[in-house]
């Protein structure tokens, strides 16, 4: 059920207000609007491509620049055999059911979850305790979108079935296809629009394929995410880092998924940026991670898989250097970054307390993942997957190795010569071959396999017995028998200098879109008594523009300081634009409001006579008054974070004139 959330000043979030004022002021547009429109792909306009290079900018300093990682931009056109290879064309998929009458297609997790929420909606209501979600069903979608349209009648539930469905609705992401259409059959789930019956679910690949080249047969995709160009360039970039681990790639660029049913506006998209880092470790000696004590005291909100398993999503607050040593969190690594997360969130300005870590359970959980955590934060669509972080293990570059033959590994000289003792297994080849002909290579393969317990009880039964009997999947009756003449087993010593090792990669990957919308969720709201307008308070680190340069009027006097401002801002690397509509002040500055405009500098007949101006802060809409040279130094020290408004207000004279005397349009 879409939460009430509320906003920073405690009123109900009105998310049909914030997108009326996202499309009038043109931070988005439903792309190719005039054809009708295409479900799940918009186009940014000039504040939200303004906000997301300055997001772009600080996740790079905040993450690249400051852990030293190696960016790179591959390609977003992907052959066949990589993805193939990758598991992503046999396992990148949703699960969908169709209504054969119809045609039309839902996304079957979306589906239950829709018509159980409507159902405990209805439930509420029949008793009475139903509550107005602003906005709700509001969908920033085009006409042509076919939504679920699962209606809360007011029907009153058995308690068993309110605590089956609250259940089923803490573990949805964990059903896989079988399931989820045993649970349409079981709870009665049909189209909501037609109420007619719907087929199983069948899983459809959410890869846009297309060609490479003029033939048909050099099958491509676009890349689902920028991961495996990353892995590709592994030995290169271990190469580049002076074959030095731990490090990390890290990579931003577009992303596609041919999304089944999109909706929630910028939320669930079929083509978004993705900026993903991918940290190689070494698995031996517990993923640690040598600046884990930096962040080891920060608090993040967790839900772990055994708390959803059992039905339930409250979340514990925990310190991160806690959730590492009671193994809630597998290893350092992965709880550094999920710190590291939070913290650029934080900055950001998401709000601290609509950010929860959520663990993937074992169904949920990606073909190459071990472990997952997903930050999520809460927006009036629920709780939205906005950066998910992976354990990948050494999936991706095992399997990539062993389709190329290309080592994609470490080899580290070490320290101590290590001295190993193991059965080593010895083929006479010569007469290998002409026994098993065909199967020769298969019969290699699987005695080379044996593990090392196999190996020591082989090794006996070849003293007592002289010969063994292996297991050969595929040959004869499914095992052969090899005799002295052809095969030895035996423990021997031998002294190791070098170490190979596949690292192990942990995985944050932000989707920006998502995290965008979420901000601007978080940061909109209305003064009172001017409720038909919107602020969004964007710290000035991300807005889209940091400074409004106000001149008074269209008087010439004013012309050459606001010019000199405006390049003296430049320089300073801080974006400002000039309003000199004839609008009044007050409702300039009510317009630059909605954009975020951070602040505003006002230029009056006092600045022509003494170089003197006025600061206005959004949030506040208090003003300080002082030198053109105190203002651009309190602007700098504002928009790089190193003073507060409330600093720099007590330190500079105040200033209450005329100009904030609201006119309302
Ligand atoms: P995943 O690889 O599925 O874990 O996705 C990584 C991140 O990409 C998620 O945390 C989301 O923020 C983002 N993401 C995934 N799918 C979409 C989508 N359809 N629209 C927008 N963002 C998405």
């Amino acid at each position: 059920m879409a939460p009430t959330t509320t906003t920073k000043t405690g009123q109900p979030f009105d998310r049909a207000q914030l997108d009326q004022l996202l499309r009038r002021r043109m931070f988005m547009a439903q792309s190719f609007e005039i054809y009708g429109g295409v479900a799940g792909l918009f186009d940014y306009g000039p504040p939200l491509c303004a906000l997301q290079a300055n997001f772009v900018d600080f996740w790079r300093k905040f993450f690249v620049i400051e852990e030293g990682m190696l960016e790179v931009e591959p390609t977003i056109l992907t052959p066949h055999e990589v993805l193939k290879t990758s598991g992503h064309v046999d396992k990148f998929s949703d699960w969908c059911t169709k209504d054969p009458k119809t045609g039309e297609i839902f996304r079957a997790d979306h589906l239950v979850e829709e018509v159980l929420e409507a159902r405990l909606k209805g439930d509420l209501e029949a008793r009475g305790q139903a509550v107005l979600v602003p906005g709700d069903g509001e969908e920033a979608e085009p006409k042509k979108k076919k939504k679920i349209k699962a209606k809360a009648t007011a029907v009153k539930l058995e308690d068993a079935e309110r605590d089956e469905y609250s259940n089923i609705l803490a573990q949805i992401d964990n059903y896989d296809g079988p399931k989820l259409g045993e649970l349409m059959k079981k709870y009665k789930i049909k189209n909501p629009t037609t109420n007619g019956d719907l087929l199983d679910p069948v899983a459809f690949n959410l890869m846009f394929q297309t060609s490479i080249g003029p033939s048909s047969q050099s099958v491509g995709y676009m890349r689902p995410e920028t991961a495996q160009g990353q892995f590709l360039n592994f030995a290169k970039l271990l190469d580049f880092n002076n074959q030095q681990m731990p490090f990390a790639s890290a990579s931003i660029g577009k992303s596609f998924r041919n999304e089944i049913s999109p909706r929630a506006g910028l939320l669930r998209v079929r083509e978004f940026l993705m900026a993903e880092i991918e940290h190689y470790v070494d698995p031996e000696g517990g993923k640690q991670h040598h600046r884990f004590e930096e962040v080891a005291n920060i608090e993040l909100e967790l839900l772990d898989r055994d708390v959803q398993l059992s039905g339930h999503t409250n979340t514990t607050r925990m310190k991160i250097g806690d959730a590492v040593s009671k193994k809630i969190v597998d290893n350092e690594t992965l709880g550094y970054f999920l710190a590291r997360i939070q913290e650029f969130l934080k900055r950001i300005g998401v709000d601290q307390t609509k950010i929860r870590f959520r663990q993937h359970m074992a169904n949920e959980m990606a073909h190459y993942a071990t472990d997952c955590w997903d930050a999520e934060l809460l927006t009036s669509y629920g709780w939205i997957e906005c950066v998910g972080c992976a354990d990948r293990s050494a999936y991706d570059l095992s399997v990539h190795a062993k389709a190329t033959g290309t080592p994609l590994l470490v080899r580290e000289l070490l320290k101590e010569p290590r001295r190993i003792n193991e059965y080593v297994v010895d083929l006479d080849k010569k007469k290998f071959g002409p026994k098993f002909k065909k199967d020769g290579k298969a019969v290699q393969e699987a005695v080379e396999a044996l593990t090392q317990e196999m190996r020591e009880i082989l090794s006996l039964d070849l003293k007592e017995k002289g010969e063994i009997e292996v297991p050969v999947s595929g040959v004869g009756d499914g095992k052969v028998t090899l005799g002295k003449d052809l095969v030895n087993i035996e423990k021997k010593e031998r002294v190791e200098h070098m170490r190979e090792y596949v690292p192990n990669v942990i995985e944050p990957s932000f989707g920006v879109g998502r995290i965008l919308y979420a901000l601007m969720e978080h940061n909109f709201w209305t003064r009172e008594g001017d409720e038909a307008r919107g602020v969004i308070s964007f710290p000035a680190i991300v807005a889209p523009t940091k400074v409004l340069l106000c001149p008074l009027s269209n008087h010439e006097d004013f012309k050459p300081i606001v010019r000199r401002l405006g390049q003296k801002l430049r320089t300073l690397g801080v974006s400002n634009r000039v309003d000199d509509s004839g609008a009044s002040i007050g409702k300039r500055y009510a317009r630059n409001d909605e954009l975020g405009t951070a602040l505003g500098i006002t230029v009056d007949f006092q600045s022509v006579k003494d170089k003197t101006l006025t600061l206005r802060d959004r949030d506040t809409t208090t003003q300080v008054r002082a030198s053109e040279e105190e203002i651009l130094k309190a602007i700098k020290s504002l928009c790089e974070g190193v003073e507060s408004w409330e600093e720099v207000s007590a330190r500079l004279p105040k200033f209450e004139g005329q100009q904030e005397v609201e006119t309302k349009e």
